[in-house]
Formats: C-alpha cells, sequence, structure tokens
C-alpha cells in the first residue's frame, strides 16, 4: 500500500469537472491506498484573503468534500495549518531551495504576472510548501494534473537534494498519479473546453447549485441551429452538451439523442431539458448533503479534529527524525 497525497485549494464550490474528474477517484482511492487529503489554506494566504473570507472557504470545501464521499474514517482529511510540521518542514526545506530556481518556475512567473502588486516571498516559495507537503507523509504519489508536473519535480529535487546533503534515503521520490486510462475532462456549459470554477457565468455547474439554478443555466448552454447533413460531426459546443450528458444520463437517453443528432432530428430544447434533468437527479443527493453537513458544526469540528490527529502523528514523526538527520539533537 503506497502513501497518496493530495492537496485541495481551499477556494470555489466543487463543480461537475472537479467531482468526475478527480473527487471520484479520490473515493476510489482511499480504499485502495494511505490516503492524505489535506485543504491548503496556507498556501492561500498568497492571496491575502480576509480572516472571514479564509474561514468559510476552508469549511465550504470540508464540506463539500464530504458529501461528495471521502471517508474521514478512512481517509486521512485535514486541514493544512491544524498541522504546525508542515511549517517547520517548510522551513528548513527553504534553506535548500535556490532562488534560481524559485524564480524560473512557471507557475511563480505566471502568477507574478497576475498579481504584480503582491509578489511576496510565500509565492516564491510555493513550491518549497507543496514539497513539504508531500514530504511531510513520505508520499510516494501525487494526484496532480498537468499544470502541477513542474511542482512535483521541484519536490523531488528538494527531497533528493536532502538525501544526498545528509547523506541517506530519508525520503522517497514522490510520481504523479494519473489514475489510470480513464481521466476525463468535462467541458464547460458556455462551449469551452473545460468546466472550471473561474470561467464566468454560466459556465459550471456547482454540486451546490439547487435545481432551478441547474436548468437555467443548461437550457442557456451554447448550441447552434443543428445538423443539416446526416452524421455530421458535431462542433466544440454540442459536442460538450453530449460530453455532459455521458457522464450523468443513462446509455439509452446518450443513445437516442445521438441518433436523433445524426438524422438531423435533434431539438435541442428537448436534449437540454433532459439533461438538465439527469444533472439534478445526480446532483440532488449531494446538494442535500452539502446541506446537511454544512449545518452541522459539531461534526464538521470532530472531522477536522480526528484529520489533524492522524495527519500530525505522521508529520510529527517525520520532522523529528529529519531534525535529528540536519543535527538539531536534544541533549
Ligand atoms: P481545480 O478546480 O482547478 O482546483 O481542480 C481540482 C481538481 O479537479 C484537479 O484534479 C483538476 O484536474 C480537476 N478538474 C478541474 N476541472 C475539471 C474538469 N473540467 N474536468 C475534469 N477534471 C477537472
Amino acid at each position: 500500500m503506497e502513501t497518496v497525497l493530495s492537496g485541495i485549494r481551499s477556494t470555489g464550490n466543487l463543480h461537475l469537472g472537479n467531482y468526475f474528474g478527480a473527487i471520484k477517484n479520490f473515493i476510489k482511492m482511499q480504499h485502495e491506498h494511505r490516503c492524505y487529503f489535506f485543504i491548503a489554506d496556507y498556501h492561500s494566504l498568497t492571496t491575502h484573503p480576509t480572516p472571514e473570507d479564509l474561514h468559510q472557504n476552508v469549511k465550504q470545501v470540508l464540506v463539500e468534500y464530504l458529501a461528495a464521499g471521502i471517508d474521514p474514517e478512512v481517509a486521512t482529511l485535514y486541514i493544512q495549518s491544524d498541522v504546525p510540521e508542515v511549517a517547520e518542514l517548510y522551513l528548513l526545506l527553504n534553506m535548500n531551495a535556490y532562488m534560481g530556481e524559485l524564480e524560473r518556475c512557471t507557475t511563480f512567473k505566471d502568477k507574478a504576472r497576475k498579481q504584480s502588486d503582491n509578489i511576496n516571498a510565500g509565492l516564491l516559495t510555493y513550491p518549497v510548501l507543496m514539497a513539504a507537503d508531500i514530504l511531510i507523509h513520505r508520499a510516494t504519489k501525487v494526484p496532480v494534473g498537468k499544470d502541477q508536473e513542474q511542482h512535483l519535480e521541484m519536490a523531488r529535487t528538494f527531497g533528493k537534494r536532502f538525501n544526498r546533503m545528509y547523506n541517506n534515503e530519508y525520503f522517497p521520490e514522490p510520481y504523479a498519479f494519473n489514475f489510470g486510462v480513464d481521466l476525463i475532462k468535462i467541458p464547460g456549459l458556455d462551449g469551452s473546453t473545460k468546466m472550471g470554477k473561474s470561467e464566468g457565468e454560466g459556465n459550471a455547474v456547482f454540486l451546490a447549485d439547487d435545481p432551478k439554478t441547474i436548468q437555467k443555466k443548461i437550457m442557456r448552454a451554447v448550441t447552434d441551429s443543428g445538423p443539416t447533413e446526416k452524421n455530421q460531426p458535431k462542433p466544440q459546443a454540442i459536442e460538450n452538451i453530449f460530453n455532459i450528458m455521458q457522464v450523468v444520463s443513462t446509455q439509452d437517453t446518450l443513445n437516442y439523442f445521438e441518433d436523433k443528432y445524426n438524422s438531423c432530428e435533434i431539438r435541442y430544447g428537448d436534449m437540454k431539458k433532459q439533461l438538465a434533468e439527469d444533472v439534478i437527479a445526480f446532483t440532488a443527493p449531494l446538494r442535500e448533503k452539502i446541506l446537511e453537513i454544512g449545518a452541522d458544526d459539531v461534526y464538521l469540528s470532530k472531522v477536522a479534529r480526528m484529520g489533524a490527529e492522524k495527519a500530525r502523528e505522521s508529520a510529527a514523526k517525520t520532522v523529528k527524525e529529519v531534525r535529528e538527520i540536519i543535527g538539531f539533537k536534544p541533549f
């Protein structure tokens, strides 16, 4: 059994893309590996949220992951800032992280461009904090998207550098974990190829959306005037609707509309109506759980405490051993 570590951004509500692209896999993974899932709230400080927003965002993410099916009794689900050992390892790793390599990191350059009035040291050392998150549990598998590959490479660099410096094999090398072949990308409702939380109004369906909102968003999804030739290839926006249908509707429903499309008899209004119904049927139980768990502060605090306890046990062991390797020995 390998140790899997995944960070979860502490902003934004979950949408169908997050569910089918990531969480569904997490739910499966938690039974097959030793999983640590954490909400990255230290990381979020690079953008200076207000205390109220910070807390609210962390709570919402915790609630939605629990509602979606992460089992806190099976996986270790914790909030990053509840594990101060992460901050200590981050400090120690910072001593062997070099300015040049951090400045060359494409995500740093990107973010520095986007928030040019707030290029703080936390932004520069973001990959070091991420390395600390991974190395603190000596994880070997990290489910990440393509955009995180460079950060993971840096985590390997920092771990190997530490090993070389102290002449041991303490940190194993973490590698990207891509869930195998069935990696899917859920497209947006606005004709774009990806559903995303910051893509603008009408792009994403959130798990917490109420039925009316879902219906409105789907009925407004981009379509065209319909096919004019039999079996003609689908334009992107139409392909998108079919792709979303593929994950929430039955095969019969999908076949029905495929046939209608191929014979040029499709009425997009009918298809969207059906899709809205199926999305609502899919999200309704999740939404119900989100509302229920969100109102249960006692349960949430129990989950957070349990996660922190389990994560700290593993983190404290690593930090203790790292301190000894470095030479911080008790007298
Ligand atoms: P993000 O919302 O960008 O922080 O992504 C969180 C996780 O959800 C990552 O593992 C992403 O790869 C995944 N994800 C985000 N959007 C989509 C999408 N439209 N389709 C599939 N997976 C997605």
